[in-house]
């Protein structure tokens, strides 16, 4: 039946009715339930995981920036969202999608994140959050125990004393990191004598203060990047966040590290915090935690560990000796849309300490009151949403030896992957998986040969080559959208010093079998050898056999 925009008028008149939960089963809700699921499925099976239309074309779905005068249906809105959004998304649940952090949901995390969305509580207070905010305390001191594993009696104490907080809850990694560095920065610029604290002072007094030239953050070159957006954020400097080198398998150099400190104390910069890294973001390592954690005891500076990724490996008996170290950390960031499964906007940092938040404490007359039990008085964000729920219905459903099961099998995977990396011919594993993130490239058995024994010069061009060789093949596979990885950038040691151009593969995806794994490698052969790609591959057979 037909409908007028009168009668959608008339709707409009009817308000209130929009907040108002229908008796029926909304068929509405139903279609995009049914539509989602149906994409979903569909993907699932063929593989799919792009479309072919390019981003610009995309793009001019959504290029009208006149709000609409008039209501509208919400059954046609949802043909919209059908046509437009759902079925133009990026399927990130699709197995043959290894190329991001970001991977399938657990299936009880849509219906439960309605339920979340229906209650629409306000995490900043409790007046907003009454059962949520003991809820998230609980969540934080879970992953707390995960990490720390304090006594019954610590956690009895502490768990839901307003005064302190294990942890703060926050919508990602970067906002985690963010904290940890601001309570570290506060912490160490406390109050004291007649210096009313950085908080109160600003930087430069709390520096003249501290009778030091600036404060600095140390970790490994391979970095998140949101410990540029900290540095700059808390008044430190992006060059004060001083990168140091790696090793041969991306962790990072202690010698390097004394070396720095050493370097930034002689002019007079302090050092805040060192970084250890749990699963760096392109490689998936993890740094000599316990030897960070006793430099850092030594020249006395705080701890933090960003394990956004690789936190939950702590789930796992046979794989978490490799955070070891780990429970020595002032500060640990952990993402839970990662590798807790759980969707987008989603992450803590714990402290060891339970009073280390109240060095950012802040209040305010009508909410977040002095004394109250208002979880906004220790966190950066203002309103938050219960994701906290979710965190809590994946802990329970899936329980600890759920994840650990999916943290063994996602290395194993990646163990696995990386073994048929290194006996296919054409192909050069460029780091091995320390967990489950590994990068390679399309190199063909010829040239590798040659590149052992060439000259540094022809090393040089012929890494050039393979360069652009493995941004042609990754760009023409993620068109393709059968499979998907990344690609980053490294400088791998076997090639002094030279950046060179990989494949990224993140095996989270429980889905991912071997199968799956055989045919990434066998497109990207297929791509090497395509008319737009083979005439790279012509002119380094060449090279090679020349030199
Ligand atoms: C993903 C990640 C972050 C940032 O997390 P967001 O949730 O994207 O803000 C920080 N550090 C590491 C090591 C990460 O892998």
């Amino acid at each position: 039946m037909p409908r007028s925009k009168e009668s959608a008028r008339a709707n409009l008149e009817n308000l209130y009715r929009i907040f108002t939960v229908p008796e029926a089963p909304d068929s509405t809700l139903g279609r995009i339930d049914q539509a989602i699921s149906d994409n979903v499925t569909g993907f699932l099976q063929k593989h799919i995981v792009a479309l072919e239309n390019s981003i610009t074309d995309i793009e001019k779905s959504f290029d009208d920036p006149k709000i609409p005068e008039e209501p509208t249906f919400v059954s046609d809105y949802t043909e919209f969202i059908k046509e437009k959004l759902v079925a133009q998304s990026v399927h990130t649940a699709a197995p043959g999608f290894i190329g991001h952090m970001t991977s399938a949901l657990p299936y009880f995390m849509l219906p439960l994140s309605r339920i979340m969305i229906a209650l629409n509580q306000n995490l900043v207070k409790v007046e907003t959050s009454k059962a949520f905010t003991p809820m998230e305390r609980q969540v934080l001191a879970m992953l707390h125990r995960l990490i720390y594993s304090e006594s019954d009696a610590f956690y009895h104490r502490w768990i839901h004393d307003s005064r302190y907080a294990l942890g703060a809850f926050c919508s990602g990694g970067t906002i985690a990191n963010i904290t940890a560095l601001w309570a570290a920065r506060n912490q160490l610029c406390s109050p004291s004598g007649n210096f009313r604290g950085i908080t109160n002072e600003g930087f430069f007094r709390a520096m003249q203060h501290l009778g030091c030239q600036g404060l600095a953050v140390l970790v490994s070159r391979r970095r998140h990047y949101s410990l540029g957006k900290a540095a700059d954020l808390l008044g430190i400097g992006r060059e004060n966040l001083v990168l140091v080198e790696t090793d041969d398998r991306n962790r990072i150099n202690m010698a390097a590290l004394r070396e720095q400190c050493r370097r930034i104390q002689d002019k007079g910069i302090r050092p805040l915090s060192l970084i250890g890294i749990a699963g760096t973001t392109e490689t998936g390592n993890v740094d000599p935690l316990e030897e960070m954690a006793d430099l850092a005891e030594e020249i006395g500076c705080h701890f933090h560990v960003d394990a956004a990724w690789g936190g939950p490996t702590l789930f796992s008996e046979k794989y978490r000796s490799l955070l070891k170290g780990i429970e020595r950390a002032d500060s640990v960031t952990i993402d839970a849309h990662k590798q807790l499964y759980v969707p987008m906007g989603a992450g803590m940092v714990l402290f060891k300490d339970p009073a280390a938040l109240s060095s950012i404490e802040h209040h305010a007359a009508y909410i977040i009151r002095h004394g109250s039990k208002d979880l906004g008085s220790h966190t950066l964000e203002g309103s938050r949403p219960g994701k906290a729920m979710l965190v809590h219905a994946g802990l329970s459903i899936i329980g600890r030896k759920g994840y650990e099961l999916l943290i063994d099998q996602g290395i194993e995977r990646a163990r696995r992957f990386a073994e048929m990396v290194q006996e296919h011919p054409d192909f050069e594993l460029v780091t091995a998986p320390e967990l489950n993130i590994l990068t390679y490239r399309y190199n063909p058995a010829s040239v590798q040969e040659a590149l052992a024994h060439a000259d540094a010069e022809t090393v040089r061009e012929v890494n050039e080559l393979l360069d652009k060789m493995t941004k042609r093949i990754q760009k023409r596979q993620r068109e393709a959208g059968k499979t998907f990885v990344s690609r980053t950038s490294l400088t791998p040691e076997r090639y002094r010093g030279q950046t060179i151009i990989v494949f990224r593969v993140v095996l989270a995806n429980p889905l991912t079998t071997e199968d799956i794994l055989a045919s990434v490698l066998e497109e990207q052969c297929e791509w090497a050898r395509h008319p737009e790609v083979s005439p790279l591959l012509d002119q380094l057979q060449e090279m090679t056999a020349a030199a």
